[in-house]
C-alpha cells in the first residue's frame, strides 16, 4: 500500500500535535488550526517517511525470507549449530550494511542489501552469522566467512559500491 493522496484537517481542538494515519491508500493528517504552513509541510515530510520506510521493510520480508536463507546457511556453513534469534531487512540502518547484535542473536540487514545481486545479499548474511561465533574480525572469523567461496568477490563488490567499513 502506498502513499497517493494526503488529506490534511486542520482542526482549533488540537493544540499541539500532528498525527497521521493511512485509511485506504490516502495519508489522513489532522495538525493545529495555528500550525504555521511551513512547519506543517516539514512534520508531514518527515511522517510520510516514516511510513513509507515501515511499508518498504514489510514489503522487503515478505519478498526476500532471510530466516529461511540463515537456516540453509547455518546447515551448510555452520554446521547447524548457530542461534540467531531473528534477521531481517531494516530501513533505519542506513551507515552499516549489515549488523549482527551477538549477545541476543539478532541480525539486522540494510534495505540498501536488498537490491545488489544475490551472492553479495548471501554474502552479507553470511557475513553476519559468522559474528555469532566470532564477533570480531580477527583471522578466526576470515576463516568462517571464507568458507563462501565468493566471499573475496563480494568483499570487492561492496569496496566499490560504499566501503568495506559499512559490515560490522
Ligand atoms: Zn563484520
Amino acid at each position: 500500500m502506498h502513499i497517493n493522496a494526503i488529506k490534511i484537517l486542520r482542526s482549533r481542538k488540537r493544540r499541539r500535535t500532528v498525527s497521521a494515519r493511512m485509511v485506504k491508500d490516502i495519508l489522513i493528517v489532522r495538525a493545529p488550526e495555528s500550525i504555521p504552513e511551513s512547519r506543517l509541510q516539514k512534520v508531514i515530510a518527515e511522517l510520510k517517511a516514516r511510513i513509507e520506510r515501515k511499508q518498504l521493510k514489510a514489503e522487503l520480508n515478505k519478498h526476500e525470507n532471510l530466516a529461511q536463507r540463515a537456516k540453509e546457511f547455518n546447515l551448510r556453513y555452520f554446521e547447524n549449530k548457530l542461534n540467531f534469534s531473528s534477521i531481517e531487512y531494516v530501513t533505519d540502518q542506513n551507515s552499516k550494511f549489515g549488523c549482527c547484535n551477538y549477545r541476543t542473536g539478532s541480525i539486522r540487514i540494510s534495505h540498501r542489501i536488498s537490491t545488489m545481486p544475490q551472492w553479495v545479499r548471501d554474502y552479507v548474511v553470511i557475513h553476519e552469522l559468522a559474528h555469532l561465533v566470532v564477533p570480531d574480525h580477527s583471522r578466526a572469523f576470515w576463516d568462517i566467512v571464507n568458507r563462501y567461496k565468493l566471499a573475496e568477490r563480494a568483499r570487492g563488490y561492496l569496496i566499490a559500491v560504499g566501503g568495506l567499513a559499512d559490515l560490522s
